[in-house]
């Protein structure tokens, strides 16, 4: 039996794939986007962070069997299944724990059941997972190498290779654009990302995700270093046409 870190479990979640859902927050992720809003869910260990306002201390990080998670998403499984539903793995990086996550999954065959990822893994690991899923929700940050390494610390080399046969696999996908405000919110970067999409077998559609300032509130209140690349004040772009000008359905949530 595997066992896993989760740092989350949101009950009522509206935004993370069909119906409503239970996800699940794996903890750890290699990438360190610039604007991430979960600083609590990068490091792969449970952590103690003190709320600088209260005073407060708290663990983030619990482990688990695969068993004992799987449990508790049965626990309320009919539930969601009754609003069209499910449970969506999300982070953190879920498929940093693909040992894990793999047996959660195989515990929950009756289980609408979508991961939430940045595609950055191992292709063979990447392959295997979404084949065990429903709905894969993938995040393409920007296609330009260089900004990416710059933005998130890491290549996106692998996240290509996997965004390729994602889009080839015939896994129902949705792929998430996190807009940047001048970072990837030029019309190169959505028409890249058009093209790369453009022949998936099963893409949904795109959805492009506002940046919220709010997420400095949180590394502030548990005293973590927080320096934004980039203006932060600047409104996003926003181009659903380039993506329609390609055939592909977006939307801005
Ligand atoms: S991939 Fe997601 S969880 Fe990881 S650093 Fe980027 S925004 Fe944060």
């Amino acid at each position: 039996m595997n066992s896993g870190v989760i740092f989350d479990i949101k009950e009522f979640a509206i935004y993370d794939g069909p119906g409503i859902r239970q996800t699940v927050f794996l903890k750890g992720c290699p990438l360190r986007c610039s604007w991430c809003h979960n600083p609590e869910g990068l490091d792969p260990a449970p952590e103690l962070l003190v709320n600088r306002n209260t005073g407060i201390s708290r663990v983030f990080g619990e482990v688990l069997t695969a068993a004992e998670l799987a449990g508790r998403i049965l626990e309320n499984a009919d539930y969601y299944h009754a609003y069209g539903g499910g449970v969506t793995f999300s982070g953190g990086e879920p498929l940093l724990q693909p040992e894990f996550l793999s047996e959660t999954l195989s515990l929950l065959p009756d289980i609408h059941k979508t991961i939430e990822t940045s595609g950055f893994s191992e292709p063979d690991t990447f392959r295997e997972i979404i084949h065990m899923t429903d709905l894969v929700m993938m995040d393409v940050k920007m296609v330009d190498t260089g900004k990416h390494i710059k933005y998130t610390g890491q290549d996106n080399g692998c996240i290509l290779e996997n965004l390729r046969y994602l889009c080839q696999s015939g896994v129902p996908s949705i792929i998430r654009i996190p807009v940047i405000p001048g970072v990837n919110d030029d019309a190169d970067n959505y028409a890249k990302t058009a093209e790369l999409i453009k022949d998936s077998k099963s893409l949904v559609r795109v959805e492009l995700l506002p940046f919220h300032k709010t997420a400095g509130a949180k590394y502030d209140m548990y005293g973590i270093d927080y320096e934004p690349m980039f203006d932060v004040d600047r409104e996003g772009q926003y181009s659903t046409d380039i993506f329609a000008d390609y055939g592909i359905t977006s939307v801005i949530l």
